[in-house]
């Protein structure tokens, strides 16, 4: 380029003296397109690298900084560590959903500038996503330090915000990761300072957390298991235990309680404490609890079938199942399908979640009721249910938590509550299901105190459809 303007330059310079003055307009006029140009390629780079929005670092232009500053760390060097921080601002969506993009923006653009004016120069701070901020800190000699500059960050955004006339409390969760700590690559260090900005908002907001490992083996199980839980039954790897329940005057197996379980291909047997919670949030808990349902309902017909004497199958529900507002038809149509009569059927609902939604799901309660289905307070005494829900909803079981007869023979406190909760459940026409019955004294103290059943690892642990029909035939055929 430039030896085209040279070579003009000398051609003119070689022509007759009248062309002087347009050649000195033209020689002029080629210096201003060039600074024009120069201008022109100035901005187009500008914006290229640029959130148009809030002026810092768009996502693209920072991961090209942050792949640079990896070539340079040399890792063998201490002192060469660098950070990346990731944070986002909690409030962003509720804020545009209701007060609209405009309001947005300007939260999004106070929010990069005071980012900016949290750190040093150096530092470089780039929006990545709709309300999601990267600062990648080039070198940092100790986490101290790093701390403070995170805490000098928390502190900027925790002043109220000012949009017009309207003043914000803004929060954010900071995600942070460590190179080489953490990684030596650009993507495995975006991808933990995102895992620790995420596990910062569940944990508290406006709480800084720097990456450690077990975030990372916490969030590859919940990955794994979310991915192949929807497959679980599908693929047939869903199976119910069944533990036995005992009436205690008469030493006799009146029921069964089925425990749900996961034989994965790789991981063995998942335990429900491990992938009901996810079921729920997920929501696969529906077509999981469908199938918990016809499958017990099912198998307590075929002990029937088979001639035994007939015990009722306890199955555990999810409160979501029971805030569905079609779950008393699905239960319905499972007792036809499986040719189960009602009053073989239990559902056993957590204390905690009975306490806190019993007006949401009483329509439910009382349908599942009037079909003749009995139902269960489980964990009982952890909870808080009030004497009147209880009376209201018809309820036929408490089935009082282990935690209260582990010790009920030697704690007196232990000893007290469940006495109280025995003779509230008598005077309620409730019967009383003691868990995780153990020991022989345990059991001689819940006889004396005319405790209906019990069940627990005295008795039999969760046990295969094989293992309960020796107990049946134990127990007598019809
Ligand atoms: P839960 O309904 O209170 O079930 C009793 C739990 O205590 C079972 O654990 C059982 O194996 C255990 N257990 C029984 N007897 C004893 C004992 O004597 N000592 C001790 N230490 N433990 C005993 P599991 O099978 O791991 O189930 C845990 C929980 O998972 C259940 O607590 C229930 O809330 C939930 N769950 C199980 N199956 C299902 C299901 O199909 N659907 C739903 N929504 N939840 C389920
Ligand atoms: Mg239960
Ligand atoms: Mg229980």
């Amino acid at each position: 380029m430039s030896k085209q303007f040279g070579d003009a330059k000398f051609h003119k310079e070689g022509m007759v003296k009248d062309n002087a003055v347009e050649d000195y307009y033209i020689y002029s006029n080629i210096n201003e397109i060039k600074e024009e140009d120069e201008k022109i390629k100035n901005q187009i780079d500008y914006f290229a690298k640029r959130d148009s929005l809030t002026g810092l670092y768009n996502r693209d232009y920072f991961l090209t900084l942050l792949e640079h500053q990896i070539l340079q760390s040399d890792t063998d060097a201490r002192g060469d560590r660098f950070s990346i921080l990731m944070m986002n601002i909690n409030e962003y969506r509720e804020i545009n959903e209701v007060l609209g993009y405009i309001i947005g923006d300007e939260i999004l653009k106070e929010f990069g500038l005071r980012l900016r004016n949290s750190v040093q120069p150096k530092d470089m701070v780039a929006r990545c996503e709709k309300d999601q901020f990267s600062i990648l800190v080039p070198d940092i000699k100790d986490l101290e330090e790093l701390r403070t500059k995170i805490n000098r960050i928390l502190d900027n955004i925790s002043t109220p915000f000012i949009i017009g006339d309207n003043e914000f409390q803004i929060t954010t969760s900071i995600g942070v990761s460590i190179y080489p700590d953490d990684g030596m690559e650009s993507v495995s260090l975006i991808r933990k300072a995102n895992i620790a900005m995420k596990k910062s908002r569940e944990v508290d907001i406006n709480e800084s957390i720097v990456y450690r490992d077990s975030l990372d083996k916490e969030t590859q199980e919940y990955f794994w298991m979310k991915n192949d839980l929807s497959k679980a039954i599908s693929r047939g790897e869903l199976f119910l235990n069944y533990q036995p329940i005992y009436e205690i005057s008469t030493n006799s197996l009146v029921g069964v309680e089925a425990l749900l379980r996961w034989n994965h291909k790789k991981r063995g047997i998942v335990l429900p404490s491990k992938f009901i919670p996810l079921a729920e949030k997920t929501g696969l808990i529906h077509s999981i609890g469908d199938w918990v349902l016809m499958n017990a309902c099912k198998q307590n017909r075929t002990w029937q079938d088979q001639g035994y004497n007939p015990i009722y199958v306890s199955v555990n529900v999810s409160i979501l199942q029971l805030e569905y507002p079609g779950f008393g038809e699905i239960v319905e149509r499972i007792l036809e399908e499986s040719n189960l009569d009602s009053r073989y059927l239990h559902l056993e609902i957590t204390e905690t979640f009975f306490a806190q939604k019993c007006q949401l799901i009483e329509k439910t309660i009382k349908q599942l009721s009037s079909l003749g289905i009995k139902l269960s307070i489980d964990d009982f005494g952890t909870g808080y249910s009030s004497l009147s829900q209880l009376c209201q909803l018809n309820i036929h079981n408490l089935k009082i938590d282990r935690s209260f007869i582990n010790g009920v023979d030697k704690n007196i406190n232990k000893n007290k509550i469940v006495r109280a909760i025995i003779s509230l459940a008598k005077s309620l026409n409730i019967k009383l299901i003691a868990e995780g019955v153990e020991t022989w004294e345990q059991l001689k103290f819940l006889k004396e105190n005319n405790c209906t059943m019990a069940q627990g690892y005295l008795f039999s642990g969760p046990a295969e459809t094989e293992q309960i029909e020796r107990m049946l035939m134990e127990y007598g055929k019809s």
